[in-house]
């Protein structure tokens, strides 16, 4: 299934999360519904057939958990990622005791519930997404992060490792600075884009990227994955 057939439905109040997953999950290709109440994400839930729903627990008419209760007492197995500011272990719990898959906190990087929501629709069998990205001589497995050059295991920072996924998903596509910082770091982070050159050039370094390179540079812009035999 293309990425393009998957709804996604977002439950969620806050107008700059709301914002971060619609571009994120749009730019992945994703289909997104957007519900900024508990009761109209509940209605759509019940009357559409979403393939997956990132809950927010703290909306201001129903609890996200109600919302969870309620659809999985009427049966629907919709996979379901709540977002929690709580981190306390016993809010966890409750809310996979409610019928979520799985749940992330608040804050989080927009790479790291990108994860989570190809995990979940792998697991739910939604998705037929590649666990193991190739380009060059670089393997990069997705479920068990091992990264590969040709036959030299490559040890890689959760960062890299990120970096060098996107770049692998979307080949040639031309991540600016700001991009790649949110992506990695999470909408709530207010750092120097320089960050994001430190450990592009460690990646580089790591994979032998010599030149030709396989991460362009783009003058002016950021970075882009440039296979060597296209
Ligand atoms: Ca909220």
């Amino acid at each position: 299934m293309a990425a393009g057939n998957i709804k996604i439905l977002v439950i969620e109040d806050e107008p700059t999360i709301i914002e971060f997953l619609r571009t994120g999950l749009k730019y992945e290709g994703y289909n997104v519904l957007i519900a900024s109440e508990g009761r109209r994400g509940l209605e759509i839930a019940q009357h559409t057939a979403v393939d997956l729903i990132i809950l927010d627990l703290m909306l201001p008419d129903i609890d996200g958990m109600e919302i969870c209760k309620k659809l999985r007492i009427e049966g629907n197995k919709v996979p379901i990622i709540i977002l929690t500011a709580k981190t306390s272990v016993a809010d966890r719990v409750s809310g996979l005791d409610t019928g979520a898959d799985d749940y992330i906190t608040k804050p989080f990087s927009f790479d790291e519930l990108v994860a989570r929501v190809r995990a979940l629709l792998r697991r739910t069998g939604n998705e037929l997404e590649k666990t193991v990205l190739k380009t060059d001589d670089i393997t990069l497995n997705v479920e068990t992060r091992e990264v590969m050059k040709g036959t030299r295991p490559v040890h890689l920072t959760p960062t890299e490792f990120s970096l060098l996924e996107l770049f692998l998903r979307h080949p040639k596509r031309v991540f600016t600075r700001e991009t790649l910082l949110n992506r990695i770091f999470g909408y709530d982070f207010a750092g120097d884009t320089n960050i994001v050159d430190v450990h592009i050039s460690h990646l580089r370094e790591k994979i032998q990227d010599k030149p030709p390179k396989l991460i362009r540079t783009v003058y002016g812009t950021g970075y882009a994955l440039q296979p060597e035999n296209e």
